[in-house]
């Protein structure tokens, strides 16, 4: 009998939808060439060998349009482009009760630090470290109960909000918080929204960020192992109760943490 292997048997899971991964083969590209460059509009891409075939994996924002889009291929003398279709997702609305109404109707005063902090993670979201290997199959970095998925369309005591652009599990406050993969800390930060923030540059434009901690214990640049303890969960910045928020990364674009994640893993 035959078995087959899954052509995509490892981590992320393909699912081109906004906020999801699509998984684009390279397949003019040798496996054993040096890895091609892909772009998609400005942004570089990840690019792994898998079952011996050069893939871009494509992080795809939630505002993505539905449809086609096209991929570059950019090498010294080879150019060619590669389209690839992104899918419609629905995403569930999901009210949310703050006590404190500060954190809905912003301040004048705290308006101005939200647009400083909105531009800078914009701009620790655009970070490329150019790394051998990137490790794209993830650990979960708590041990508690999913609390809110990935996507969901948000209400703030009645008043739409930016969609839920990462994935919550809930934790006792002070339980570790640990690394999803290995990498170097990005930044460290206390934020408006995100409270205490941790964001871990895993290379080659994938990124997490764990927010709400109530306290740091790594530091800028530092280099953490998988599974090392960034810091203990909290509830600082804009939470109802204590829970990690984890964020995932690819090329610019908030993805489904759950992409990462061994299915058995995630049914906590
Ligand atoms: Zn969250």
């Amino acid at each position: 009998m035959i078995v087959s292997t899954p052509i995509y048997a490892s981590l992320p899971k393909a699912s081109p939808v906004p906020g999801g991964v699509a998984r684009v083969p390279l397949a003019s590209w040798s496996a054993d060439s040096l890895p091609p460059q892909a772009w998609w509009g400005e942004r570089r891409l990840l690019v792994k060998v898998e079952d011996g075939q050069w893939v871009a994996l494509v992080g795809l924002p939630l505002d993505t349009a539905t449809g086609s889009h096209t991929l570059r291929l950019g090498g010294l003398t080879d150019k060619n482009s590669i389209d690839f279709v992104v899918a419609d997702k629905y995403y569930p609305a999901q009210h949310i009760r703050l006590k404190d109404n500060s954190k809905v109707e912003i301040s004048t005063a705290d308006l101005a630090r939200v647009n400083s902090e909105t531009a800078k993670i914009q701009d620790l979201k655009k970070h490329w470290r150019d790394a051998g290997q990137t490790d794209t199959q993830f650990v979960l970095p708590a041990d508690g109960k999913l609390s809110g998925r990935f996507g969901l369309r948000r209400y703030f005591n009645g008043q739409a909000r930016a969609p839920h652009a990462g994935f919550d599990i809930a934790v006792p406050r002070g339980s570790a918080v640990r690394a999803n993969a290995a990498g170097i800390v990005l930044d460290v930060g206390d934020y408006f929204f995100n409270g205490k923030t941790v964001f871990v540059d895993h290379g080659n434009g994938l990124l997490s960020m764990y927010c709400h901690l109530d306290r740091i214990d790594v530091a800028v640049g530092q280099t953490v192992d998988k599974q090392q303890t960034l810091g203990l969960s909290g509830m600082t910045g804009r939470a109802t109760g204590p829970h990690l928020h984890w964020s995932v990364i690819l090329n610019g674009a908030m993805v489904d943490p759950e992409l990462f994640i061994n299915h058995s893993a995630s049914k906590r």
